[in-house]
């Protein structure tokens, strides 16, 4: 084996590059995976613009992964190598006031793959043992690099508690979007309606499960979901998008004492408009997710490797790892493609 390998690397805010690195070596307690896929994520555009924290430059994305063990660390226990493994990406210290309290999300030490520490968007990457999950046997590698992302939905639903029955209106069809309209179904809803001006992405949204469908760039989807709703409006609205428009719709969208996530990550010196009077005349509750952690992860593989959940609608290209740093680019105006994958194990 050669002692380096490909990694998609940002070196500053714009400038992403395919780079010759040395191959990582598992320190205590790590493992080095061979990475199989690695999703491509919005984020990872955000990440390469500078419009999202990334503290520790040059950098290798890549945060929705899957792999193979192919090397151990000392005092890693549990894991052999050849284990077809997805990794948390959340890595926490374990101690401090926020990981005592199960949510290490906040913990300050907090490091995530791909984004505060060398990520999967590379041919190996090394994580610790302790934020691996082993994939059961009816999980194909291929749709293992979509846990991660499902994870943060699931996330997303856990903190709304959409209830059986309600309605639930979904801003935007993209690979974040797509997957709340089948975690809304599988949590009860009654109704699911998507708002999406791309055509595509409307007709992935109907394969998805969606109810209804409306394009905001044609009709004033205020009026659409008064005809939907009987006047009434959505219960839940989730925001899936990351842009201020459609923030702002969400608050004027939802029915009155209705509840609304802010999924969607907005550039992080975006501000919106927001009346105070909205939320106390409304009653609204507005609830953030910021990624899956903990439990969504086993819950994420256990929906797909059960056939509950299938990411292959939302996956609609696979590349070479060879066109990643372009298929990051090109997030910022293509719509043609929902989900990217970079396929790198079967290379
Ligand atoms: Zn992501
Ligand atoms: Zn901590």
């Amino acid at each position: 084996m050669s002692d380096t390998m490909k990694a998609v690397r940002l070196h500053g805010a714009g400038d992403l590059r395919l780079d010759d690195v040395p191959i990582p070596t598992p320190g205590t307690g790590e493992v080095r995976i061979a990475v199989w896929r690695s999703g491509i994520c919005g984020t990872d555009l955000h990440i390469a613009k500078g419009t999202f924290p990334a503290p520790n430059l040059p950098l290798t994305l890549g945060h929705e992964f899957s792999g193979t063990v192919e090397s151990l660390g000392d005092a890693v226990h549990g894991i052999v190598v050849g284990d077809r493994v997805v990794v948390d990406i959340n890595i926490a210290c374990g101690h401090c006031y926020f990981c005592t309290r199960g949510q290490k999300l906040f913990c300050p030490a907090v490091s995530q793959l791909g984004v505060h520490r060398d990520g999967g968007l590379a041919e190996f990457v090394v994580a610790p043992a302790t934020n691996i999950h082993v994939l059961p046997a009816n999980l194909s590698l291929n749709d293992a690099a979509y846990v991660e992302p499902l994870a943060c939905a699931i996330h997303g639903q856990d903190r709304i508690g959409i209830r059986s029955g309600e309605t639930v209106l979904i801003i935007g069809g993209g690979p974040m979007g797509l997957a709340h309209i089948a975690l809304a179904r599988l949590n009860g809803a009654s109704r699911v309606i998507v708002s999406e001006p791309d055509p595509t992405r409307r007709g992935l949204a109907q394969s998805m499960g969606a109810d209804d469908l409306i394009n905001p760039a044609e009709s004033e989807v205020a009026d659409e979901l008064a005809t939907l709703t009987g006047g009434i409006g959505p219960d839940v609205v989730i925001e899936a998008v990351g842009s201020i428009p459609t923030y702002e719709a969400a608050v004027q969208l939802v029915r009155r004492g209705g509840r609304i996530l802010a999924y969607g990550a907005a550039p992080q010196a975006a501000s919106m408009t927001l009346r105070p009077f909205d939320v106390y005349a409304k009653e609204l509750t507005i609830v953030g997710s910021y990624a899956g952690t903990y439990d969504t992860w086993p819950r994420a593989v256990a929906l797909i490797a059960n056939g509950r959940f299938s990411p292959e609608v939302i996956v609609d290209s696979v590349r070479p790892l060879s066109d990643a740093v372009e298929a990051i680019r090109s997030l910022e105006h293509d719509r043609s493609t929902v989900k990217v994958h970079i396929g790198i194990g079967d290379r």
